[in-house]
């Protein structure tokens, strides 16, 4: 039987074409045509007020810890089950990193919790919709308002997904999206923040131009070129983003397979659930499922280990990722004593099931038989 991959990533058949035309538009650096395409999309289509591509999600988050001015010695909250960069893109600046814990049924940070964690020099608090459902992003809000603090969305997960009816993204001050080739569409490397409060607009656009204020310069708005800021060179070449403006015309199809596969699993396994044999993502009333990720939550780590290596054996591979980050070893070094029990308990049992846009009905009935055959045979 062939290997079921963790991970594939999709490619829509577009891309080589508008690749093509980008090389011989004769232009293939930073805020070229198809730069431009796509921000008309996420502007146009998905209702983004105001957004940049970049070369990661976490050059993205860089970008928001210049915006908000981080410095050192400000402390930043954020969920510990996370991916490094959420931390890392603070950590530059100075930060102190404040680690929250995460619901019980949920990976997502508890926001009940964030108020505790306010100190005199909290600057902002980053979320993360993990596996692109929606944190509270009400709670969050009014948490920030009368704390007079930032958010900013780590969406990196999130693309078309929702909380209420706002797409996630489009809440916080600042929001940041990644399009890896492990994400929904994907750009092999690239990203995107998003800029929803106005008076970042115009420092943002700079800092994505190394520090100058390049952008305006074309546009007419000054006549000289020159640094006006500190900056780095966060935006990505043209050729990148004609690769993913080919799948951000795909975007309906891939969502509609991916969130076929994501209610075929929950369907399929709910029954184990009910059994309370395992347990399955959670979406709150206020989110929604965007088909990017299927885990399920094991009785302990042993367990796991056996489900990954029963399913190795029968040529399925699936992986747990986050470790507590206030549990690693950089962490730890300045910082021993935080206890996050939830986000432990998902770091020790959370494991993912194979899910991409070519995984056919038959690979996927095997996962799950195989899943189900593992658990009622103990
Ligand atoms: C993938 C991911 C990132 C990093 O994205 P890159 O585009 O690879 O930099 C950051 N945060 C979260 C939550 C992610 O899932």
């Amino acid at each position: 039987m062939p290997l079921i991959p963790f991970n594939k990533p999709y490619m829509t058949g577009d891309e080589l074409y508008y690749i093509k035309n980008a090389v011989n538009r004769g232009k293939i650096s930073g805020n070229g045509y198809y730069t431009q395409k796509c921000h008309d999309f996420f502007k146009q289509i998905i209702g983004f007020r105001n957004c940049l591509l970049t070369s990661s999600c976490t050059d993205a988050l860089e970008m928001t810890a210049i915006l908000v001015d981080i410095e050192p010695g400000d402390e930043v909250i954020m969920p510990s089950y996370t991916f490094v960069s959420t931390a890392n893109a603070f950590v530059l600046r100075g930060a102190k990193i404040v680690f929250a814990d995460s619901y019980q049924n949920n990976p997502n940070i508890d926001a009940t919790t964030i108020e505790s964690l306010i100190t005199l020099k909290t600057k902002a608090i980053v979320v993360v919709h993990y596996g692109g459902v929606a944190c509270d992003m009400g709670l969050i809000m009014d948490i920030a308002k009368e704390n007079d603090l930032f958010v900013i969305e780590d969406a990196a997960q999130a693309i078309d997904s929702y909380y209420k009816e706002k797409p996630l993204g489009s809440i916080g001050h600042l929001a940041t999206f990644s399009f890896h080739e492990t994400k929904n569409i994907i750009s092999g490397e690239g990203g995107m923040l998003v800029i929803n409060d106005e008076r970042f607009d115009k420092r943002a656009e700079v800092i994505w131009e190394k520090g100058t204020n390049r952008s305006a310069f074309f546009r007419g708005e000054t006549d000289k070129y020159s640094w006006v800021d500190v900056g780095s060179s966060f935006l990505p070449s043209d050729v990148t983003a004609a690769f993913l403006f080919a799948q951000l015309e795909n975007l309906q199809k891939i969502q509609s397979r991916r969130k076929t596969l994501w209610n075929n699993y929950y369907e399929s396994l709910k029954e184990l659930e009910e059994d309370k044999v395992l347990k399955l993502p959670q979406v709150p009333d206020y989110g929604t499922s965007n088909g990017h990720l299927f885990y399920i939550v094991c009785k302990n780590i042993e367990e796991r280990s056996q489900l990954i290596s029963f399913l190795k054996n029968n040529n399925v591979h699936a992986v747990f990722h986050y470790l507590s980050l206030h549990k690693s070893p950089f962490y730890m070094k300045e910082n021993k004593n935080t206890e996050l029990e939830n986000c432990d308990i998902f770091a020790d049992r959370l494991l993912r099931l194979p899910l991409y846009y070519e995984l056919d009905a038959e690979e996927q009935n095997m996962i799950i038989d195989l899943i189900i055959s593992f658990f009622r045979k103990r």
